[in-house]
Formats: C-alpha cells, structure tokens, sequence
C-alpha cells in the first residue's frame, strides 16, 4: 500500500485512520477490519487529500461515520469535484466513485468519544495540504502527511512557510514519548517522534545557486555562473545559495503541460535556436501541442541560454516583435 491507514483497536470497536486512494486498498482495508472480527465505529480523516479520503466509502458502511474537522471536510467538499476529473482518469478503474465526504464534524480541541476511547484532534493549518489536523490517542499521534520520514514532499499545494511553522510547532507541542504515525513511509516504531521533526533549518537546507567549476549547485557549470555569479546580474540582496528543495522543482519542471492552458488564447513563442538549457526542440512540441490558431514562433539565432537574458543582440529583436505582437492584439 501506498498510503497508511491505521487500525486502532478499542474496547467497543475499531477505528480506522484515512480512507486509501485505491479501490484495492481500501477494500484490503475493509477485509482487515472485517478480520479483527470487530465492529467498525468510524474513519478519521487527517487532512484533504484524496489518497486519504477517497477510498473511505469502501471502508466505512453508511451507518459508520467518516469524521474529520471542518476545516478538513470544507477543503473535501470543495475539491472533491476536480479531484475526480484530475485523479479519476490518472486511476481508472481503481479510483473510487462512490466517495463518501465527512459526515461527522469535530470541533478541534473537544475530544471525541468512538470505540470506547477518547480522542483528541487539532488542527494545524495549511501546511502540507490546504488543511491539516493531527488525531491523537494517548502517545499515538497521527499526523498524515505533516511529516512521512525519508520520503519526498508533497509540494504542489504550496504552503512552504506555514508547513514548516506547523512542523515547529509539532516539535515544540507533541510530548516527547509520542509516536507520530504517518501517511507514507514505514511503520512508526522506527524513528518517527518528536525527536524526528526536522528542524526548519534542516529541511530548507542550502546549496549554492551557482558554481563556476560544476561543483554542487542547483545549476553548476560555466553558463549559468557566467550570468549569476558575475556583475551581469548584480542585484542588492542577492545571495549564491537556494534551498536544496528548488533543485527538485527544476528537475520536474515541465512546460509542456503549459501548452493545454493555452488553448484558444493567442501565443507568441520566442526561442533560441541554440539553448542547453530549455531544449529548442521541447519548445517546438510545446508550440505544436499548442491548441490555438493563433500562434507564431519566432526564432533567433542565439549562441547560448543566457543570451536572451540581457544580451541586446537578441534582446532587442524578442521585444520589438513581443511589442508589436501586443499592439495587433489589445
Ligand atoms: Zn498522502
């Protein structure tokens, strides 16, 4: 499995943590439970992404409530329609549909009575997800995917500054013998504890930006250095040094998807014919893919990537026709 669903087991039924991606999943989820030979008293969902409430409705019958914070089910609730038309097709026939949203709202900070247990649940805010909460019982924290140790973040929501402020305030609030259960990764006896909660320093670790002689740097070699490490590119307050996390965003940056929300819109595109950086025939797949007659490429004769930054031999011609283009236009 992909995603961790968490069985707890209580003196009058069992509680399940997040509701799977997978048709599969969950329903290995709903055997397990079904094995335990006790009754299903609820769902908890730790925050709004659908590899976490998606399968719920496998797991849960409709008189077992699926629960979550308001602030969790609002965020569902919103985007469970694009969801569907995003993940649906990337999932076929395993993503479910007949998904079932929370049902039942907790107040964060009132515990909450299922299974015999007393549960706590606070919400943390936007941080890896639009919305986070954390469900605790006793030491048991789960925590979804606030931290997944040794597993890439999930970065595409956004919320750098305040995921790293909610994992501060995880280090400084949980206590120390808690056992944080996460939504990916390896079961929680091995490290995950308050001790695991990365300092923000370390998980927005630096590297330089630039290296001349291609040692470690988000982009390392003689062309790039030639702009940013030089006079070329003065500016106050500019330092050579990324966070090491902007080397993965370079790695997985892909235009090409740009093209589709062009669609009916005019497009100029401008381009070096010579580019060891953003490949020339890349941007010619983007312009074909292009799904709008009006399209023009114009290109130029450039000897590298940088010389459309400030060089005036190329400059100057991309913003006559960039100027032009806008006057045909607006
Ligand atoms: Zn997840």
């Amino acid at each position: 499995m992909a995603v961790n669903s968490y069985l707890i087991h209580g003196p009058d039924g069992i509680i399940v943590v997040d509701g799977q991606l997978t048709v599969s999943d969950a329903l290995a989820v709903s055997s397990a439970v079904e094995r335990s030979g006790r009754a299903l008293a609820g769902v908890l969902i730790t925050h709004p992404h659908p590899d976490h409430y998606a399968g719920a409705g496998l797991i849960a019958p409709p008189a077992v409530p699926v629960l979550a914070t308001a602030a969790v089910a609002d965020i569902i609730r919103r985007d469970d329609a694009l969801k569907d038309t995003i993940v649906g097709p990337m999932m076929g026939e395993q993503w479910p549909t007949r998904r079932r949203l929370p049902d039942q709202i907790v107040e964060p900070g009132s515990p909450v009575s299922l299974a015999g247990l007393q549960l706590a649940v606070r919400d943390t805010g936007p941080g890896e997800s639009h919305a986070d909460s954390i469900w605790s019982i006793g030491s048991s924290w789960f925590i979804g995917d606030l931290l997944c140790p040794d597993l890439d973040a999930y970065l595409a929501d956004g919320h750098y500054r305040a995921w790293l402020a909610s994992l501060e305030r995880l280090r400084h609030d949980a206590p120390a013998d808690a056992v944080f259960h996460a939504g990916h990764g390896a079961p929680p006896a091995a490290t995950a504890s308050p001790r695991s909660v990365p300092t923000s320093r370390r998980s927005s670790a630096r590297i330089p930006a630039v290296d001349r002689d291609g040692g470690p740097a988000a982009m390392p070699g003689r062309e790039p250095w030639d702009y940013y490490g030089t006079e070329r590119s003065t500016a106050p307050g500019w330092t050579n040094r990324v966070t090491r996390m902007s080397v993965r965003e370079l790695l997985t940056f892909d235009a090409a998807i740009g093209a589709d929300f062009l669609a009916g819109t005019p497009a100029l595109f401008v381009h070096g014919r010579r580019d060891e950086f953003c490949s020339p025939g890349a941007a010619d797949v983007i312009y074909q893919r292009a799904q709008t007659t009006d399209k023009e490429f114009l290109w130029l004769d450039t000897t590298n990537h940088i010389d459309l930054y400030d060089n005036p031999t190329y400059v100057d011609p991309a913003a006559a026709r960039l100027s032009d283009w806008l006057a045909e236009r607006l």
